[in-house]
């Protein structure tokens, strides 16, 4: 197996950057790195029948990865993650074909595996032993796991109003721990100073280019689960955007592979807390970035992203899908936790309710047909969530 990685390049001023030496963002306008592929290459290579053949994980997509050598891959078996039918759910929606993708499954409980398996791989290929990074917890707990695998040295930083979970991991995978007052965007803070001073490479979202190519794998697992089909819309919980940028990012790369029946791509909707909506705000002022959200508040804390850093790039993608951006209430949460759990026997996370919630509205709204593709990303276990969730 072979990595086609070409190079990275700047998503808004296209500057190339060498995809071999250690990189976070452009180094002339200070704005995201993409990593891009040799697709030709690649589509010659390997057959989409042939990666089903691989290992249940999400490197089957080893030539579309960022990892050179498979020597290097730190792995617990994230990726491929079941793709379920909510037909129950649906029955009381009015859809006839819900689904619920179920990243609760992963190790650590959530999707932030992927973006972290391929973070730290690529990282440690490079020679990076030592990093940071910021979470609004989830992250955290996730790096600390695959920081223990690589035997590397993690700081992380978490806000203290974060489910215990995180901060339990973290300690239990001996990372450096810091609680911080405040939001993530205090723990990044935080963590750039300490990253600074120790020489440590910074790990946060979007701000290194790897996590999004993790987090990509979700869309070529949604495709290769539809017999290389494309949902019509994929609701989705956003907070930093990784998932729903890296999502689109898959549908692209398979579009220029030849892999998708059907010239088409899904809607992208981002579903925000009405605590924490900077993208859904910018959204609807019609702006291309978004301003800081002052006092983000809610439980569910993947979503308590005050200043995504790739705002740009969220909106763009929502914007040319088609798609929309909305915000849900806490309050909403547990109702939907409950339904999911009692019609469908998943317990998921309140990001990944927040996307039911969202997508009763727009079923109200006639912005989704009840006969649509529709996909929800459940991004985590309510497991996690247990000290935060009312329990009536
Ligand atoms: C991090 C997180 C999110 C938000 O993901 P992004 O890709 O950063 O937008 C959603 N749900 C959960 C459970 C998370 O941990
Ligand atoms: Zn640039």
């Amino acid at each position: 197996m072979k990595s086609f990685l070409s190079h990275l390049e700047c998503t808004v001023c296209g500057k190339y950057h060498d995809a071999d030496l250690v990189q976070n963002f452009c180094d002339e306008c200070g704005r995201v790195l993409y990593p891009v592929y040799d697709l030709e290459g690649a589509r010659r290579a390997v057959s989409k029948i042939d990666l089903l053949g691989r290992p249940a994980n999400m490197w089957r997509f080893f030539e579309m990865m960022p990892v050179r050598s498979p020597d290097n891959v730190v792995t617990l078996g994230e990726g491929v993650t079941p793709l379920l039918r909510a037909d129950k759910l649906g029955r009381k929606l009015g859809c006839s074909q819900l689904f619920l993708k179920d990243e609760g499954m992963n190790p650590t409980g959530s999707f932030k595996a992927r973006g972290l398996s391929a973070a730290v791989s690529r990282a440690v290929e490079l020679g990076q032993r030592r990093v940071a990074m910021p979470s609004a917890g989830n992250a955290g707990g996730a790096l600390a796991a695959y920081g223990s695998r690589a035997g590397i040295d993690c700081f992380i930083t978490i806000p203290e109003e974060t489910p215990q979970a995180a901060v339990t991991e973290v300690r239990l995978y001996g990372s450096r721990l810091e609680l911080v007052a405040g939001h993530i965007g205090d723990a990044g803070r935080i963590a750039r100073e300490r990253a600074g001073i120790e020489g440590l490479f910074d790990l946060s979202t979007m701000k290194e280019p790897y996590r999004v190519e993790g987090k990509k794998t979700m869309g070529y697992e949604l495709a290769a689960d539809f017999n290389w089909t494309v949902p019509d819309v994929v609701v989705y919980p956003t907070g930093g955007g990784t998932g729903l940028l890296g999502i689109w990012k898959a549908f692209e790369e398979m579009t220029q592979l030849g892999w998708l029946e059907e010239a088409k791509m899904p809607r992208m909707i981002c579903v925000q807390s009405e605590g924490c909506a900077p993208i859904t705000r910018a959204y609807l002022e019609g702006k291309d970035r978004s301003e800081p959200w002052v006092d983000p508040i809610t439980i569910a804390s993947g979503l308590r992203v005050p200043t995504p850093f790739a705002d740009d790039l969220i909106l763009q993608t929502v914007r040319e899908s088609g798609g929309t951006a909305l915000t849900v209430g806490d309050e909403e949460l547990y109702p939907a936790i409950k339904d999911i759990a009692e019609l469908e026997g998943v317990f998921v996370c309140p990001e990944g309710a927040a996307t039911l919630v969202a997508l009763q509205k727009l079923l109200e709204m006639g912005t989704i047909d009840p006969d649509e593709k529709i996909v929800l990303l459940n991004t985590g276990t309510g497991l996690k969530y247990l000290d935060v969730l009312e329990t009536p």
